[in-house]
Order: C-alpha cells, then structure tokens, then sequence
C-alpha cells in the first residue's frame, strides 16, 4: 500500500537543494508586484484554460447549484458568524477530508490539517501556527470538543517510524514536524518491537494521536477548559482500506503511556 507522504530516497548532495536567496520582504513584495497580472474572471478567458483551474471552478459550480443555493437555512446564518461546536485535527492527506467522511457540515468544525495530524506542546516560537489555531478555537469560538484523527496508510507516521536516529533530514521541514511525535514511536519500538514495520506503523498511528491529545493539555486555555467540563478530547483513526472509524477519550494523566480504549464504528 503507497502512503500519502513518501519519503523519496536519500539525495546526492546537499539535501536543502534550493534555499531562498530572498530575504522574507522581498518575497512578500514580490508577491504582491507579480510580474504578469492574474487572468480576469472572464467566461471568454475559460476556453482553453488550464484544466486544473477549470476543474476546481466546476466544482464550486456544483457546490453552488447543488449545495449552497439550495441550502440557505445553512449557509445564510454563517454569514454573520461561526460556532462550530468541533475543533478537528486531520491529516493533510488527500484522502482524508474529515468533512467529507465524518458529514460534517460547513460551520460545525474548526479544522487545522497538517502532516500526520499532530498538535505540538505549547511552544509560542516554534509552533504560533498550530497554537494560534487552538486559541482561536477555545478561546473565541468556545468550541465543545476537539478531535484528533490519525488514519491508515499515514506516510507522516511511516516517516517517522522510519527516522533513524543522527541521520540527516531530507526535507526542511517535514522530519523535524513528525518528530512531535517521538514519544509515540519509542513507545511503540518499546512495546512492540517483533511486530512486522506495517503494523508497527498501524499501532504508531494511534498512539501519535495519544501524543496529541496529551499535548493539547500543553495549552493553558484547553486545561482551563477541561478542568471546567466545558472541552472534552476525544482520539479518533480512520482507516480508508478497511472502512471503519474508531473513536476513543484520553485515559488518564498520560495518555499516551495508556492503552486506548476504542469504540469501532463500521
Ligand atoms: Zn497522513
């Protein structure tokens, strides 16, 4: 089974192969200044447009004709705001949209999609992103629960079972981001060392939701809200090869050094 984020083999050479020469101004002006202007939105401009613009712009057709002007009691309210009642953390894999395979409808999740589907613990430089989302979240939408959903066939946690320790990183970014991780894969090196790499990877992908789970409770904001019954954690896997979604609540303290509990859902 191909997973979503294959590690290619080791380069030759540098492995940062094009490092921007530009300072972060200059980038952004010339993202501002492009040095041809955008297509204007005309139908005339469509014939002989480049296919993949043209299959997302019938897509949001369909979603239009099908979907929003049909469905006005659901989208004119979120005109004036939202209040979703779920945080959700999914993978950034194609595969795994959570509002397409949990039905989840625009307006009832607050999603944040990333490599492997991992929260990082509190930490205001290296991850503003992830956190800022999680304030947002708790702190203004008052969102009820917050889900995290590892899946089958997750290249992020194949990747991070594969790290070796001391070996360089191919990619920027990407081993540094799986290594949240980390605790999970030793637990799982530890605990289940004869288990062939594939179900290793399996299990890895559960417990690496444990691991975020645990660190949402990094957030100051989430402990408040847990502590007040007023946000729930809740650890979910979706697996795309056999159907099935399970769900499961953080066991104690530590939940990743816990067994989880799941509830299968074919
Ligand atoms: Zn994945």
């Amino acid at each position: 089974m191909s997973s979503c984020l294959c590690l290619p083999k080791k380069k030759e050479g540098p492995a940062k192969e094009k490092p921007s020469t530009d300072t972060p101004t200059s980038s952004l002006l010339q993202n501002q200044k492009p040095s041809q202007p955008p297509p204007p939105p005309s139908k005339a401009s469509s014939k002989g447009m480049d296919p993949t613009v043209e299959r997302l712009k019938s897509g949001f057709q369909k979603f239009k004709t099908e979907v929003y002007d049909k469905k006005p009691e659901l989208f004119e309210p979120l005109k004036s705001g939202q209040s979703p009642r779920y945080m959700v953390f999914a993978c950034s894999d194609s595969r795994v949209c959570p509002s397409v395979t949990l039905g989840l409808q625009p307006g009832e999740a607050f999603t944040v999609r990333n490599i492997a589907s991992m929260v990082p613990p509190y930490d205001k430089i290296k991850y503003a992103g992830t956190g800022s989302a999680i304030e947002y979240a708790v702190c203004a939408l008052k969102v009820q629960v917050i889900v995290v959903i590892g899946h089958s066939c997750c290249g992020g946690i194949r990747a991070l079972l594969s790290l070796k320790d001391g070996a360089p990183d191919n990619f920027h970014f990407v081993e540094d981001w799986v290594r949240i991780g980390s605790p999970a894969k030793n637990k799982v090196k530890k605990e289940h060392a004869s288990v062939p790499f594939d179900d290793q990877c399996s299990i890895l992908e559960k417990e690496a939701v444990n691991v975020s789970l645990q660190n949402l409770k990094s957030y100051p904001f989430v402990k408040e809200g847990l502590a007040g019954g007023t946000l729930k954690l809740v650890g979910a896997h979706y697996d795309f090869v056999k159907g099935q979604f399970v769900t499961w609540e953080p066991v104690g303290v530590h939940a990743h050094s816990s067994s989880f509990r799941a509830t299968p859902i074919d």
